[in-house]
């Protein structure tokens, strides 16, 4: 057994060496990079780690919340885990990022990487393929540049961002990449209609007609899928779609429960599925729906647009999956590159000349923080332990509630 003896989360808030302005808040100026990040320490030294995607500082009380769930438990006892994580989610935030954590752990317990534990095989994955995943709506001749690069880099498939007030906009950036690189690269394209926030520009909110035209002009011009064209949730409007447009449809980035997903398999609602373990599930629901896609014969992809930490993640489910479509490589610059999107971990995610990206083999996730950057761009704002627990229960609840409650929790591990 290996107890969680220590909680301890941090506000993780990289400043970006230029503005980038992410396609999904129209308008907004990303100075930052921030999100959660969390770590476990067990009695007999083991430690896990996970991170989710954060606005600001909204985590601040989540510690509080947590430690009763999971201070004491078993941490190789991922079912049990994921149990509370799910339990702590009907009082609080939504949670599931945080269950990757005991797959490091579990992995590090059993000297095996996270990806074959998912997979429940010892096949080693060494490398997956990425394609490069643009953030911004760029016109195509600012576009260009960019193009040329990431050919330079290895990359042979581009996620170009499009959702202007004027269709043909969108329609041009498209034929003009598809021209500029030929007809072998492959190019893929994210409308970003799944969860619009319209928080400083207002953008156009497509429907069921607007996709259609697009979607047409993407079968002529052999576009390997179109992302979210439609909200994420209009199942019957996408199951249309793709009865009615040849490109593959992809989606689900968002989904936050394994009932969202077995929903929209339900409803025929995507050809490629794109969770995101950082806020579907965790690995297990990420591993699982991999596995549904495949019964089904639908492909999976995760998305991974979060931070170094959340691309480990995704990445141990990718390469635990079989699945042949390239991975997520969020790469933006000036505002999004590899420095600022991976600044706590020792080395930035690079991409390999052919266009992959290694798998880590190190037990666990391969998730190797650094602590100088941690501490240069985090602040720690909780910390937990069972003795402060019990101190906090004491003056809550009283010294009787609180040993009676304690006998009980312990019996439960
Ligand atoms: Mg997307």
């Amino acid at each position: 057994m290996s107890r969680i003896e220590r909680v301890e989360l941090f506000h993780v808030n990289i400043k970006l060496s230029e503005p980038f302005f992410p396609s999904w808040i129209p308008g907004y100026p990303q100075t930052h990079n921030r999100s959660t990040l969390i770590r476990f320490t067990t009695d007999d030294g083991l430690v896990g780690v996970s991170s989710g995607a954060a606005f600001t500082t909204e985590r601040e009380g989540l510690g509080e919340l947590l430690g009763g769930f999971l201070l004491g438990a078993n941490a190789l006892d991922v079912a049990t885990v994921r149990q509370r994580i799910k339990e702590a989610g009907y009082l609080g935030w939504r949670n599931w990022w945080i269950e990757p954590a005991f797959w490091d752990i579990r992995g590090k317990a059993e000297g095996k990487p996270a990806y074959k534990l998912l997979a429940g095989s010892d096949e080693t994955v060494e490398k997956v393929k990425c394609y490069a995943s643009t953030g911004e709506i760029r016109p195509f001749e600012k576009r260009k540049p960019y193009l040329d690069e990431i050919q330079k880099m290895g990359f042979r498939h581009v996620k170009l961002r499009v959702h202007d007030f004027d269709e043909e906009k969108d329609f041009e950036i498209l034929r003009k990449a598809r021209e500029y690189v030929g007809p072998d690269f492959g190019i893929a394209v994210d409308c970003n209609q799944g969860w619009r926030v319209a928080l400083v520009d207002d953008a156009p909110l497509w429907d069921l007609p607007r996709a259609l035209r697009f979607g047409k002009v993407c079968d002529e011009l052999n576009i390997a899928w179109i992302e979210e064209p439609l909200d994420m949730h209009n199942f019957p409007a996408y199951a249309e779609l793709r009865r009615q447009i040849k490109t593959p449809i992809a989606g689900g980035e968002l989904f936050t429960s394994r009932q969202e997903m077995q929903a929209a398999m339900d409803n025929e609602a995507f050809d490629i599925f794109q969770p995101d373990c950082c806020f579907a599930g965790g690995l297990e629901d990420g591993i699982w729906l991999a596995r549904e896609c495949a019964k089904r014969d639908l492909t999976f992809t995760p998305h991974t647009w979060t931070n170094g930490v959340g691309f480990l993640m995704n990445l141990a489910v990718k390469a635990a999956s079989g699945s042949t479509l390239p991975l997520e490589y969020p790469y933006e610059p000036p505002g999004w590159t590899p420095e600022g999107r991976d600044a706590i971990l020792r080395e930035p995610i690079r991409l390999n000349p052919d266009g992959t990206v290694n798998v880590p083999q190190a037990p666990g996730l391969g998730i190797d923080i650094d602590e100088v950057a941690l501490r240069r761009h985090a602040k720690r704002f909780h910390k937990m332990t069972p003795a402060r627990l019990a101190i906090r229960t004491i003056r809550e609840k009283g010294l009787k509630a609180a040993l009676e409650i304690k006998k009980k929790k312990d019996s439960r591990v």
